[in-house]
């Protein structure tokens, strides 16, 4: 098979469209287009999975049961055929060198008795099997050249979607790797020549078609590098950007503090006092400040944040707290109002539904500057509120909103607001650095003292009754339960008929007898009706609540002791640890019953991660490691995918931001990097540096 040659007579430009490769077509590259292929370019850069390593060429005589090798031989002979039973279409070939003879078959390939001749040279690459005799069974093959795609070599193992094959990609690609030299050098030479990198051809090259394992993973380090390396730089710029803004400093009080602190009916832990400590700091200073609050589920991050609200206020300054859903930014309203009341500072609670007459007088007095604290949804920000002296901005669950909101809040007023992020989604610590590498972080890792964890068990389909019996029992003794289902068609995107269909068959089959005391949530109710859902629950009229995961939950009922989750396989780790902490929140003993039909080792094995783990960070890089970050919730947002940097590579971090900071202290402006400014631009919008 020889290379497909490029159309194009003026010689090519990486800039054409796929369709200047011979061999590709209309249909592919539609195809290609669906994984973001369009260029020349963009196929260059379009990596390999893995490699699968066929570089041993071993003679037929001594080839074994269960060895993965390339043969090389002549073909001796070769037909199609169709099996008797089940009409199965096969190419069934001999092949022979000097030490012996191999039966190859192929399935569904017929086709191949015309295009592979007897007497051809060909390599076969795959596993060796015995049946009957010696045969390979589906092996790669191609006629036998001193330049191989698909044998005696390490094959590149490309992501295979939307009817792309590796077996197509390798030719086009391979055609195209002697154009890698106008791939643009964006990295630092100094950078190159200290750390040794191959050059950005030389790694695309060997990346795809390696010529030994060393040269493939130098060509993956340069490439993991250069990604996290442009990451960091894109993050310690807008942290430099930052710095050059101006905030209004909150001197730290000390009576202000003690005073807030004492007024509490707890004692704060003391992962508390110290993100409370780092955040007084920060806002203590005139620049903005950038922190992320972290913390499991009912670790105690409002009442931090209210710490940070009430020194505002005292200092005469206005502080704001957005939230995802409206039932927590009435939640967050109550608590912190009665945190901050005591000391007659004021909250306002704006939310999509306040009546205009209530919402007018508000905005006057927050753009007057009478109100010092205002909660509400992020309905706020579309609302063009006005504050008089706006210092600090809070956000609880900032994955939720779009980068464009984010900034939206933080670029409102004259100065830049001081900025805090509260989150429950447990970041692993390297993946909170790489995607936050602009942000400062604060830990809240451990919970408020005589929380007992919450017992967890992964229910099997025969022990169902007695959960059932075990929820009424607690029913019985005055407890309340939430019930999540998961979303199992995709038509079905705000779950209202899977929420339904469980709500129907607890009512009428499992538990007739609470029927009335049974209610649903789900993405399709109005939020006056979730409201009142949500309050009954509060109240605890109801006792068994029903609810889909896009529904928010985190409002905080000291009185439910049960999670139960449906198809629990079907969610992320760290979302079922953040279900898992909407219980546990009082002093009784609480379950999470994790109920599953899946039967696949792979998927049990990681419900089995969520019983025998506690901590949310754990789990989050269990996930991690075990389905990739994308279904950690919220982080594609953030624009960028890694083709080569794994995120849990600590060690990658650290050097590339240190090759950053290296880098911008020598440069500040890149001027002497116009390329890496271009690469960069990719970034501009995630961090917001313009
Ligand atoms: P989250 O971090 O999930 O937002 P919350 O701020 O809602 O958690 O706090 C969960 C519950 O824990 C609240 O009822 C809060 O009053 C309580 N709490 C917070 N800090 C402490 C503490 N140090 N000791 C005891 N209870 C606390
Ligand atoms: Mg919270």
């Amino acid at each position: 098979m020889s290379a497909p040659r490029l159309r194009v007579v003026r010689g090519p430009s990486l800039d054409d469209p796929v369709t200047a490769l011979a061999g590709v077509s209309d249909i592919y590259e539609a195809r290609l287009e669906k994984i973001g292929v369009r260029t020349l370019r963009d196929l260059l850069l379009l990596f390999p999975r893995k490699h699968e390593d066929f570089s041993r060429v071993t003679p037929i005589g001594s080839i074994r049961p269960g060895m993965k090798t390339t043969v090389r031989g002549w073909i001796y002979h070769i037909a199609a055929r169709e099996t008797r039973y089940k009409r199965m279409k096969l190419a069934e070939a001999t092949v022979s060198d000097d030490s012996g003879k191999l039966n190859v078959v192929w399935f569904n390939q017929p086709f191949l008795a015309n295009q592979l001749h007897e007497g051809d040279e060909i390599f076969l690459a795959g596993e060796v099997e015995l049946n009957g005799g010696l045969v390979m069974k589906n092996p790669d093959y191609e006629k036998a050249s001193g330049d191989p795609k698909h044998a005696a070599r390490l094959v590149p193992i490309y992501p295979e979607t939307e009817k792309l094959t590796s077996r197509w990609l390798r030719p086009k690609i391979q055609s195209l790797l002697r154009y890698a030299d106008e791939l643009e050098e964006f990295m630092p030479g100094e950078l190159l020549a200290r750390r040794g990198f191959l050059s950005r051809a030389a790694a695309v090259r060997q990346v795809h078609f390696p010529e030994s394992a060393q040269a493939l993973e130098r060509a993956r380090e340069r490439l993991a590098f250069e990604e996290m390396f442009v990451l960091q730089l894109a993050a310690q710029l807008a942290k430099r950007a930052r710095k050059a803004l101006t905030a209004q400093p909150i001197p730290f009080d000390e009576t202000t503090a003690r005073g807030f602190v004492k007024a509490l009916p707890f004692t704060l832990t003391n992962a508390q006092r110290v993100a409370a400590w780092q955040i007084l700091q920060d806002i203590a200073r005139p620049q903005p400040m950038n922190r992320l609050l972290e913390g499991d589920v009912g670790s105690g991050k409002t009442v931090v944040a209210a710490m940070a609200m009430h020194h505002v206020a005292r200092a005469g300054f206005q502080s704001v707290l957005l939230a995802p859903t409206e039932v927590l930014a009435r939640q967050h309203a109550d608590v912190i109002q009665s945190l901050l009341g005591p000391f007659q500072v004021d909250v306002g609670l704006l939310v999509g539904s306040t009546p205009a007459a209530a919402r007018k007088p508000m905005l006057a007095s927050l753009a007057e500057g009478h109100l010092p604290v205002l909660i509400g949804t992020h309905a706020l920000i579309e609302e063009g509120v006005q504050y008089k002296d706006l210092a600090l901005t809070v956000v609880d669950e900032q994955h939720r909103f779009g980068v464009g909101q984010r900034l939206a809040v933080r670029q409102k007023g004259e100065r830049t607001p001081h900025f805090l992020s509260m989150t429950a989604t447990p970041i692993p610590r390297t993946l909170g650095l790489t995607l936050f590498g602009d942000l400062d972080i604060s830990i809240l890792g451990e919970m408020p003292a005589g929380r007992l964890p919450v017992k967890t068990s992964l229910v099997p389909p025969e022990k169902r009754a007695d959960a059932y019996n075990f929820i009424r029992q607690q029913v019985t003794a005055g407890r309340q339960v939430f019930v999540i289902c998961p979303l199992i068609q995709e038509s079905d995107k705000l779950g209202v008929r899977s929420a339904t269909q469980e709500l129907e068959k607890l009512q009428r089959d499992v538990f007739p007898e609470l029927a009335s005391r049974i209610a649903l949530l789900h993405g399709r109710l109005k939020s006056a009706e979730k409201e009142a859902v949500m309050a009954g629950f509060q109240r605890g009229e109801v006792a068994i609540l029903v609810s889909t995961s896009v529904v928010e939950v985190g409002i905080d009922i000291p009185n439910a002791t049960v999670m139960m989750i449906e198809g629990a396989d079907r969610f992320g780790l760290a979302q079922l640890h953040q279900f898992r902490g909407r219980v546990g929140r009082g002093t009784a003993e609480s379950w999470c019953l994790l109920f599953t039909d899946a039967e696949d080792p792979q998927a049990l094995k990681r419900l089995q991660a969520v019983v025998t783990n506690k901590s949310g960070f754990d789990l989050a890089e269990i996930d991690l490691e075990l389905r990739g970050w994308g279904d950690l919730a919220g982080y594609r947002q953030h624009g960028k995918d890694f083709k080569m940097a794994s995120l849990l590579d600590a060690v990658l971090i650290s050097d590339a931001q240190n090759e950053a900071v290296r880098l911008l202290d020598r440069d500040p402006a890149l001027d002497g990097e116009p390329a890496l400014r271009r690469q960069l631009s990719a970034y501009r919008q995630v961090f917001a540096l313009d």
